[in-house]
């Protein structure tokens, strides 16, 4: 299966497809991860990009792009995948309609009250990374990494009025996108919750996925 999903920064996008991907036996493709890669191996395409990333500014369409063509064409991908951060503009969904058919766009939709709840209490260790939660994935140590006794701290960007303002960045940027794939009749509109505001576990959200997911096999 063919799959893209799109999700505001919060959403579980990251979890939920990598999670899917195991699930489905196939690759999960992050464009993000694949940028810091490069940077970290400092690869000729990792230095030419790092400038975008650390500001959080776009790659250029074309770089992206050539990336993507590049790792759909490897063995692994033949069964399907799940694009994760791409495509992002509509000049990316164009070109990628030109090297693949895509079965499903999962849409992650999450209040918005609960992507602050969630991302302000949000907490990333300092030396390696690892992301940990002050209410939902608490560490071991209070302010210490259980990866690697590194210090936590909470990102500057992690703050409700900042998050406010991604998520609403968020939204304008993936308008032409939705309306792209809406048109095309693939667009999936994905609701972790029941609506009953019971929280549900992460493998109750996958396989609630899974199911979804079946209409469009
Ligand atoms: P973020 O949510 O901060 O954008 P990502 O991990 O998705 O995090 O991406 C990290 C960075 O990689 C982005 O800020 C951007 O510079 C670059 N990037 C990732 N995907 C794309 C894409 N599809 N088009 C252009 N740039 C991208
Ligand atoms: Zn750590």
């Amino acid at each position: 299966m063919r799959i893209i999903i799109l999700g505001p920064p919060g959403s579980g996008k990251g979890t939920y497809s990598s999670r899917l991907a195991i699930k489905l036996g196939i690759p999960h493709i992050s464009t993000g991860d694949i940028f810091r890669e490069e940077i970290k191996r400092g690869s000729e395409l990792g230095n030419s990009i790092s400038n975008y990333v650390s500001s959080g500014k776009l790659v250029p369409d074309d770089v992206v792009n050539m990336v993507i063509e590049k790792r759909l064409s490897q063995e692994d991908c033949r069964e399907g995948f799940i694009l994760d951060g791409y495509p992002r503009t509509l000049n990316q969904a164009e070109f990628l309609d030109g090297i693949s058919k895509i079965d499903v766009v999962i849409n992650l939709n999450v209040p918005k009250e609960v992507i602050v709840r969630r991302l302000s209490s949000r907490l990333i260790c300092k030396n390696c990374g690892a992301i940990f939660n002050k209410i939902t994935l608490p560490p071991k140590v209070e302010g210490i990494c259980d990866k690697c006794g590194g210090e936590l701290y909470q990102r500057e960007d992690d703050k409700p009025e900042i998050i406010r303002r991604r998520i609403e960045l968020y939204e304008k940027e993936i308008a032409p996108l939705l309306e792209y794939y809406r048109k095309k009749g693939v667009i999936l509109d994905f609701y972790e919750s029941d609506g009953s505001g019971r929280e549900i576990s992460l493998d109750q959200v996958i396989e609630k996925m899974v199911e979804a997911l079946k209409k469009y096999l």
